[in-house]
């Protein structure tokens, strides 16, 4: 192997651990506990993993994690009523609504996604899903940054693989994952650095490419990319005669095939072209949970005032 691993289970610790210190700090100043609450409607066996993997996270944080688990049969008015309780409760901070929402039940009254996500405050948005916080980051002012693309640039920011001045191709176009990474990465300030007016920029300023499924001749783009980022859901669609020498390799792809997890990227193939690349798992999926309850501290520090 010639590429260097990108380690994000490690760096998802140190984040973790960095948040810890800093919820008890807070809390030994006499401010409140941050608190995250998950809704989570039906019972999808993986949103239920999700669901727990989120609150044993918040625990081992020092932040108070609730689930309110709500039947399937639940409507879109009642789901509604639910956000707008919390939306109101100073008591929680952080608002998530597990994805997917079930098949409604009710066709007069469905879980319309777009509208339940819209309902949740903008200030209790910890997954930074609402068009005030998309629109926000796209202006270079975030108040949250979405958590898998916050945790990917974290990734490339702490293991020292700058971008600035580069070219990033990004395949995938989708509003969690594909374009925020691309609008992060085109900023003029770095976003994982927020409020440290000394920090570098090496994780911004790239000249960013977004391809997609219309992409015509994607291995003759993505062979110009000194970093690559994949986020499409096809396993191997990344091949090493598609990577220049030495380019960073991120693959955001999370795939079950014959009972294994693997991405987007043929990883056997491109840690022998790449100079770095992200393991699957191990690689970004660690960084979303740890960018979650970064986005619930700073939820609770809006509310401080
Ligand atoms: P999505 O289905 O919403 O979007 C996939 C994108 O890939 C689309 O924009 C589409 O245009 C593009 N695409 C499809 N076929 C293509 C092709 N042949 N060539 C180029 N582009 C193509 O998916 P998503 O929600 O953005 O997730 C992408 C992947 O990332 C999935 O595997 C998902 O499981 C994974 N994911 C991982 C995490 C994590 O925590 N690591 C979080 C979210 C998503």
């Amino acid at each position: 192997m010639t590429a260097t691993l990108l380690n994000g289970k490690q760096i998802a610790q140190e984040i973790r651990a960095e948040i810890a210190e800093q919820v008890r700090r807070r809390v030994q100043a006499g401010k409140s506990q941050p608190k995250l609450c998950a809704i989570l409607v039906g019972d999808d066996p993986a949103s239920q993993v999700y669901v727990r993997n989120k609150e044993r996270a918040c625990e081992k944080a020092g932040i108070a994690g609730t689930v309110d688990r709500l039947p399937a049969t639940t409507t879109g008015t009642e789901l509604l009523a639910r956000i707008e309780q919390l939306n109101h409760d100073p008591t929680v901070h952080g608002i998530l609504v597990q994805l997917p929402l079930p098949k409604s039940e009710s066709s007069a009254d469905p879980l319309d996604e777009r509208r339940v996500l819209d309902a949740v405050s903008p200030l209790k948005d910890v997954d930074a899903f609402s068009p005030v916080n998309v629109g926000l980051l796209m202006q270079g002012r975030p108040r949250f940054l979405p958590c898998t693309p916050h945790g990917v640039v974290q990734l490339l920011h702490r293991c020292d693989r700058g971008v600035a001045g580069k070219h990033v191709v990004v395949i995938g176009r989708s509003d969690i994952v594909g374009k925020p990474i691309a609008s992060m990465l085109s900023q003029r300030t770095n976003m994982a650095n927020q409020g440290d007016a000394e920090g570098g920029r090496d994780v911004a300023n790239a000249t960013v490419t977004i391809a997609h499924s219309r992409t015509e001749n994607l291995a003759d783009l993505v062979r110009q990319a000194d970093c690559v980022i994949a986020a499409v859901g096809i396993p191997k669609l990344v091949t090493a005669d598609m990577i220049r020498p030495g380019a960073t390799v991120v693959d955001v792809g999370i795939n079950r095939v014959d009972d294994k997890l693997v991405g987007d990227v043929d990883f056997e193939g491109v840690k022998e072209v790449a100079g770095a690349i992200t393991p699957v798992p191990g690689g970004v999926g660690p960084l979303t949970i740890a960018m979650l309850l970064h986005n619930t501290v700073k939820a609770a520090e809006l509310a401080d005032g």
